[in-house]
């Protein structure tokens, strides 16, 4: 069975910064979860921040893969440099979904870490733009099919694609 790597955020675990969650109800995760092919991963947390923690976002919004090549860092909303721990979480994430044979990732959006489309700008002031976290960044890179909670039909798809080839 193909399994999937998910943002603990999305399947209730209360790992935010601001210490609550983002439960997604959407049956294909349901009947994922029911199928036990969920492994979950806060690339945050497992890089060691706590919860809760302070916002971060990255610098000028320039997105996962600058900060992963040294271009860009991520910083909290008291300035402080995060940009370590984000990247020991993504690699953590990383290492967890080539562990289990893992081709597909469902990320929550707007996430510094877990954004696929979308992040903040850096400005802490709510406003996004087109770019992905440092975790999807990688994951990607990586050659991992990296969806967000607002794709979970086409990232079923993909699954069952690869189930019938791997099979
Ligand atoms: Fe959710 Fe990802 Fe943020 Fe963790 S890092 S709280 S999994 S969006």
């Amino acid at each position: 069975m193909e399994l999937v790597l998910v943002s603990a955020c999305l399947i209730g675990e209360a790992v935010r910064y601001d210490g609550g969650d983002k439960l997604c109800q959407h049956n294909v995760l349901k009947k994922w979860i029911k199928q036990k092919r969920v492994v979950t991963v806060c690339p945050e947390v497992a890089g060691g921040l706590s919860v809760p923690r302070l916002a971060s976002e990255i610098v000028n919004g320039a997105g996962g893969l600058k900060v992963l090549a040294g271009l860009s860092r991520v910083i909290d909303s008291s300035a402080k440099d995060v940009t370590q721990e984000f990247i020991d979480g993504a690699k953590i994430a990383l290492d967890l979904a080539k562990s289990k044979n893992i081709r597909v990732a469902v990320l929550k959006e707007n996430s510094p870490s877990c954004g696929t489309n979308f992040i903040y700008d850096g400005t802490f002031t709510a406003i996004k733009v087109e770019n992905s976290g440092v975790t999807s960044a990688l994951l990607q890179q990586s050659g991992i099919h990296v969806f967000n909670e607002n794709q979970l039909d086409e990232a079923d798809s993909l699954l069952k694609q690869f189930e019938k080839l791997y099979k």
